[in-house]
């Protein structure tokens, strides 16, 4: 049997980052997954390192975007309609933070972190050999209409406080950024200090190599065998029991699996995702990921060619997958941006772990010793993975964290 410092559940880009910190602080730490490292959440998503986030996605706040909602015609969002009695309770805690007032405070609380998320990412890039796959390009988001970019007013006034650059551009210059795109929009934003990375899979297993150099393991094994023996942890690993003094829970989508065992109920809820990719027609090409905006979806390019991400779909994390949002989006995103054919048959679905107040978790577990928890980073877990991993391990080692934990505590929830 194996004795550690610390056991990390789950390897996507939070466990990750999470062990390699650790590492890095001289302990002995085993990551611990099901799965190949990365190839969950972290694999598919739009590679954005979003440090200028000032606003996290929001309720429908008029009554025409609900409406489109409702009645399945939004790119940006899509539902099963058996599944929304369950998660009708996690949707008005959503709405409720989605007012202005709240929106405006929860900027203000995450900025701290997010304002690290590109240097922290740098960091362990230039550690892991793996600078090569960060494009500091920064992100452009086009606004077909005159509504939606007007709505921006007080995105913009938080911006301006936390000193936040961005420039708002009319099509001919933001056709000068992006030369490929069309003019079908009016309006764009170009967040400079946005970063992206090219492959979030390489991205994740560049790290883990880095923390397998540092003298960490990686085991196969299933979190939910975790139980106290004594004062310390155990897990059953594929390679036999292992113990650990501490462990920390990254399981991403997957977490209440694990947490509702040991008598921790959290409102975590997930916002589903999918992906294709596409060639692009004869030279056209992208520098950057491109939302646009009131149309609902994100393209990005990716190794594997330009990657476009949907909204969010209300479902049960297991239910089957149900791409209809490409159906919906596809007409804009074509007038927009000269896709050629699929570059693989591959419609990938994902999760995003999500509170409704949009703040991930990362702290101690309530009412268990030893116990950490870094989970719910929602749109922005690949942003935040490494910022995570640092502050978690900074708490853990005794040292002080390099941003004020508080807004991350799980007893927010009462
Ligand atoms: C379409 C889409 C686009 C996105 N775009 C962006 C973006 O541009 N920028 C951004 O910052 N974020 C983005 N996100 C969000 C981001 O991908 C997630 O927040 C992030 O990947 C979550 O990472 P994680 O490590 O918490 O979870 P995961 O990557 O899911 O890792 C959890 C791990 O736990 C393991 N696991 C689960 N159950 C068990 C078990 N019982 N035993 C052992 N192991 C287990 C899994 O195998 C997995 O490896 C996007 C998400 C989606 C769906």
């Amino acid at each position: 049997m194996a004795r550690t410092d610390a056991i990390v559940l789950g390897a996507g880009i939070v466990g990750v980052s999470v062990a390699l910190h650790l590492a890095k602080r001289g302990m002995s730490v085993a990551l611990v997954d099901r799965a190949g490292i990365g190839e969950q959440t972290s694999y598919g998503n739009a590679g954005i390192i979003e440090g200028n986030t000032v606003f996290p996605p929001a309720f429908p706040s008029d009554l025409g975007a609900l409406l489109r909602v409702a009645f399945k015609r939004a790119g940006e969002a899509n539902y099963h309609l058996s599944f929304l009695p369950r998660v009708m309770p996690w949707l008005l805690a959503f709405r409720a933070a989605s007012q202005p007032q709240r929106l405006a405070e929860t900027a203000r609380l995450i900025r701290p972190l997010f304002s690290r998320a590109v240097a922290e990412h740098e960091a362990l890039m230039t550690e892991a050999g793996a600078t090569h796959f960060l494009r500091k390009t920064g992100w452009l988001k086009v606004y077909r209409g005159e509504k939606s970019f007007a709505s921006l007013t007080a995105e913009f006034d938080v911006a301006a406080k936390f000193n936040l650059p961005l420039q708002t551009l009319d099509t001919t210059r933001a056709l000068a950024l992006e030369p490929s795109l069309r003019p079908v929009f009016a309006h764009a934003v170009f967040w400079p200090q946005a970063a992206s990375v090219s492959n979030p899979l390489g991205v994740t297993q560049a790290y883990a190599k880095r923390f397998t150099a540092l003298g960490g393991i990686t085991l196969v094994g299933d979190a939910r065998s975790l139980h106290r023996t004594g004062n310390r942890w155990r897990v059953e690993t594929d390679e036999g029991a292992l113990d650990g003094a501490e462990c920390v829970i990254a399981l991403g989508p997957w977490a209440p699996d694990l947490l509702r065992p040991l008598g921790i109920v959290l409102p975590l809820a997930i916002k589903r995702g999918y992906h294709r990719h596409f060639r692009a027609q004869g030279n056209a090409g992208l520098s950057r990921p491109v939302l646009d905006a009131e149309v609902g979806y994100l393209i990005t390019p990716m190794e594997q060619g330009i990657r476009m991400t949907t909204g969010a779909e209300f479902a049960a994390r297991d239910a089957a997958p149900t791409p209809v949002q490409f159906d919906r989006v596809l007409p804009a995103a074509r007038q927009l941006f000269p896709l050629g054919e699929f570059a693989d048959a591959n419609i990938w679905l994902g999760s995003r772990p999500c509170f409704p107040d949009s703040r991930p978790v990362i702290g101690r577990a309530p009412g268990q010793a030893n116990l950490w928890l870094a989970i719910g980073h929602a749109h922005w877990g690949l942003t935040l993975g490494p910022a995570t991993g640092r502050m978690i391990a900074e708490m853990m080692a005794g040292e002080t964290p390099f941003c004020d934990p508080a807004p991350y505590r799980a007893e927010r929830f009462g």
